[in-house]
């Protein structure tokens, strides 16, 4: 049986078609929205969330006063029970309200399209893990400080059991208009699993390795985006200055707060770094789930820019391992580069971009030595579409950027012994694959009040 909410997409996917191929006329329109469904209207916030607790729906439209939903005709009466205040739009739908309602969308953003709202991410998790338990097992990590989930799916043969095999983290969606970083981590899952029995790769390294995906560390920021401001970036935070957000990665311990450059101490700024490190449930889940277990290697996924920043963020001297973290970085610039020819920069996170403090690397990597890299998704800059990637790239983008995960867990693999950079021996740390594909550094200018 269909669920509720796979009608719903399905719905979605229809009007949305609609309106995107929309000819002159009511007839198509009709037969665009099925006569057991109505678009219903929600003015209020706290309304709209609980319409998605009670079913789990995603938006259709959001024209910057009310935000529209289509829902089965037989749950009306069920949310009118409810007390819900919301109106009954259909018949405001025709064609010439949603061209109005789409121009307005240009800034407004109200569709997620293609991409996974927090609800698609959880149910797209589930799926995974229901689907395949014998290679993985979804568990929650935390809590966002609007109470919903933040998800990690564990791929492993043998999830069940705490296995001595090297950990992989690959995460998504820090910063909350960066939507195709919960894409990327969410589809290199997916990858993994379905294609175990069929790949001798991918199965020796689900066999050798426990990968992590964490595809939405910021659920809270997401929504927002989704149904509020397209460009939101931090988390959902009430500042005691009447603002909103923590920026989740300037919020992290390590070098904390360690100038005004890297991080802002005032809250309205995009790049606040919160009252004091972890004091974000988000990033503490984050802290909380690292703590917990042995971990190899993570890579944290953001857009737009195109490189692959590695420690140190906070400052412009190098990281110890430095050499080390450049030459997985080239070799992963590489392994994009081959896919669709695109250019990843690779580069010290300080010099490359800008200087950071308390963000995820410097904090994974400084507290646990392991390799922590954060990847700036495409496109390359602004004027590519800087965070609206359109629906159709997801897929290349995450097939560019799938070489180079299964690398990254393929090192780890390979360098379990030594991978925990600061146990003895740092000096017999070696690359055990040489380096093939090297792109060399392009610097570009990054002008100011530009974070990603
Ligand atoms: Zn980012």
């Amino acid at each position: 049986m269909v669920s509720r909410k796979e009608t719903g997409r399905i719905l979605k996917f229809i009007i949305v078609l609609s309106i995107f191929f929309w000819l002159p006329g009511m007839l198509f329109y009709a037969a665009a929205v099925p006569e057991d469904f109505e678009v219903i209207g929600l003015e209020n916030r706290e309304n709209q969330k609980i319409l998605l607790q009670l079913y789990p729906l995603d938006p259709i439209l959001n024209d910057g006063q009310k935000t529209y939903f289509l829902i089965e005709k037989k749950y009306i009466n069920e949310l009118r029970d409810s007390g819900l205040n919301f109106t009954v739009e259909t018949a405001r739908f025709a064609p010439f309200l949603i061209r109005q309602t789409l121009s307005g969308l240009k800034t407004q953003g109200g569709l997620n399209g293609a991409y996974h709202s927090y609800q698609e991410t959880a149910q797209e998790l589930k799926k995974l893990a229901s689907t395949y338990p014998s290679l993985s097992r979804l568990l929650i990590i935390g809590k966002s400080l609007e109470q919903r989930n933040i998800y990690a799916l564990k791929i492993s043969r043998n999830p069940g059991s705490d296995e001595e095999k090297p950990g992989v983290v690959f995460l998504g969606c820090h910063h909350a208009r960066e939507w195709i970083s919960v894409e990327v981590p969410l589809l290199l899952g997916k990858y993994l699993l379905e294609n175990y029995s069929s790949d001798s790769r991918v199965k020796s390294l689900v066999d050798s390795a426990m990968i992590w995906i964490i595809p939405l560390v910021n659920p809270d920021g997401l929504e927002y985006s989704i149904l509020n401001y397209r460009l939101w970036r931090k988390n959902r935070r009430y500042n005691p200055d009447g603002s909103y957000g923590v920026d989740l990665n300037r919020n992290y311990s390590y070098a904390w707060g360690y100038d005004d450059y890297g991080s802002s101490p005032t809250p309205s700024s995009a790049v606040f770094r919160g009252a004091a490190p972890f004091s974000e449930p988000e990033t503490e889940a984050i802290r909380n789930f690292f703590s917990s277990r042995r971990l190899s290697a993570a890579l944290s996924y953001h857009s737009y820019s195109q490189m692959i920043l590695y420690p140190w963020g906070y400052t412009d001297q190098p990281a110890e391992d430095e050499p080390l973290l450049a030459a997985l970085a080239s070799e992963m610039a590489g392994l994009i580069y081959q896919v669709n020819g695109r250019l990843y920069q690779t580069g010290r996170a300080s010099s490359l971009l800008y200087v950071t403090n308390g963000d995820f690397t410097d904090w994974a990597y400084g507290t646990f030595r392991i390799p922590a890299f954060t990847v700036e998704l495409p496109p390359v800059d602004l004027l590519e579409g800087g965070f609206l990637n359109s629906e159709d790239d997801i897929n290349s983008i995450f097939l560019e950027n799938l070489p180079a995960a299964l690398y990254l867990i393929e090192w780890a693999i390979n360098n379990h012994q030594n991978s925990s950079i600061s146990k003895e021996g740092k000096e017999k740390i070696r690359l055990e694959k040489k380096i093939k594909n090297v792109v060399k550094d392009k610097m570009g200018a990054i002008p100011p009040g530009r974070e990603f």
